[in-house]
């Protein structure tokens, strides 16, 4: 990362009370992001990637609890009141649900919810200004003037997404995080909105933290790319050098698993992410790696910087190179194999 980070978030833990036990859903998080950044956050459904998201912003359910440091502004939001958030969001951190109706209050015309929401952050525009900015806003979105005075039941599906979005971009916020917001979109109004989000960091400098479970967005739209797997950060790096080289097994398979023009085989990773109530010891992707080492289920893997601000955490990259007993670890494998071919 080059710029300063608009937000820095450091041994973030998300822990939720259930009847079965505490489910620690993301547990011991640290990234930052810089102005003008986008970073995308990838893993498989139930690694806590939206809840990651969720803490960030302070928007958790009822009985979740974090801790840890995310640092905005000089301000730790963790443990910020409820009152100073809101006066936050918006403006400065905004949030693109998965959900479009969740955001949009369906008794209320679109031309009212852009009016209410710009009055209510920036009091100072004048209603000329408030239904410009708006126009605009949605006009990027696609969406034409005509339809400014209509209800969100009037909107198919993929509109009332574009909407929403539009609503959470016309404040302009300095970091905005997208859960997923092209899920429910074909790829044409998928790639116009990959195009908005790019112009709004070029424009006004805003951080994006883009979840998706898409790695094709993360290619096309992002400048680093951070893994999470049960809970936690496994492997972050510029976008480019992950994919080209992913120096974590689970980041390896998940590439494996992305259908392509050049897949021949569909491949998919063995067995499923883990309870976040009791989560495997040592290394959590250990009973699902195919590279596994005597140390995995034993230690938890540290985590090693690697060339160009990337890091890992995987006992392969570890400075011990752990070894199982009486054998060569696959790392050494991979340099036997290479020296034998040549
Ligand atoms: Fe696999 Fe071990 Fe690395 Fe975990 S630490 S990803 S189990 S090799």
């Amino acid at each position: 990362m080059t710029a300063a980070p608009v937000v820095s978030v450091r041994g973030l833990r998300v822990y939720y009370g259930t009847l079965r036990g505490t489910v620690r859903a993301v547990d011991g998080v640290s990234l930052d992001i810089g102005a003008g950044e986008v970073l995308g956050l990838v893993g498989e459904s139930g690694c806590g990637k939206s809840t990651l998201g969720r803490g960030i912003l302070g928007l958790l359910p009822d009985g979740a609890a974090s801790k840890g440091d995310v640092i905005y502004g000089g301000r730790n939001l963790v443990g910020m009141s409820e009152k100073d958030l809101r006066r936050l969001r918006g403006p400065d951190l905004g949030l693109i649900f998965q959900e479009p109706m969740t955001r949009l209050d369906p008794l209320m015309r679109i031309e009212d919810q852009f009016q209410e929401t710009l009055e209510q952050h920036e009091p100072g525009l004048s209603a000329r200004e408030v239904r410009k900015r708006s126009l605009e806003t949605l006009g990027r979105m696609g969406i034409p003037p005509t339809r400014f005075r209509q209800y969100p039941h009037e909107f198919s599906g993929g509109m009332r997404q574009r909407i929403m979005i539009a609503l959470a971009l016309v404040l302009r916020p300095k970091l905005l995080i997208a859960d997923e917001p092209t899920t429910s979109l074909d790829v044409i109004v998928e790639a116009q909105i990959l195009r908005i989000l790019a112009d709004l960091r070029r424009n006004f400098d805003t951080a994006l933290l883009l979840i998706t479970h898409n790695l094709g967005i993360v290619a096309e739209a992002c400048d680093r790319v951070a893994v999470m797997y049960a809970g936690k950060i496994v492997e972050e790096g510029l976008a480019g050098d992950v994919f080209a080289e992913p120096a974590h097994p689970y980041t390896r398979e998940l590439l494996r698993s992305t259908i392509s023009l050049d897949t021949k085989e569909l491949h998919s990773i063995p067995g499923a992410p883990p309870n976040l109530i009791t989560p495997p010891p040592g290394c959590r992707f250990h009973p699902r790696c195919p590279d596994a080492m005597a140390v995995c289920p034993t230690k938890e893997p540290v985590e090693q910087h690697l060339a160009h601000e990337r890091r890992v955490f995987c006992w392969l990259r570890g400075p011990e190179q752990a070894i199982p007993a009486g054998g060569t670890s696959p790392l050494e494998r991979e340099e036997i194999a290479v020296a034998e071919e040549a």
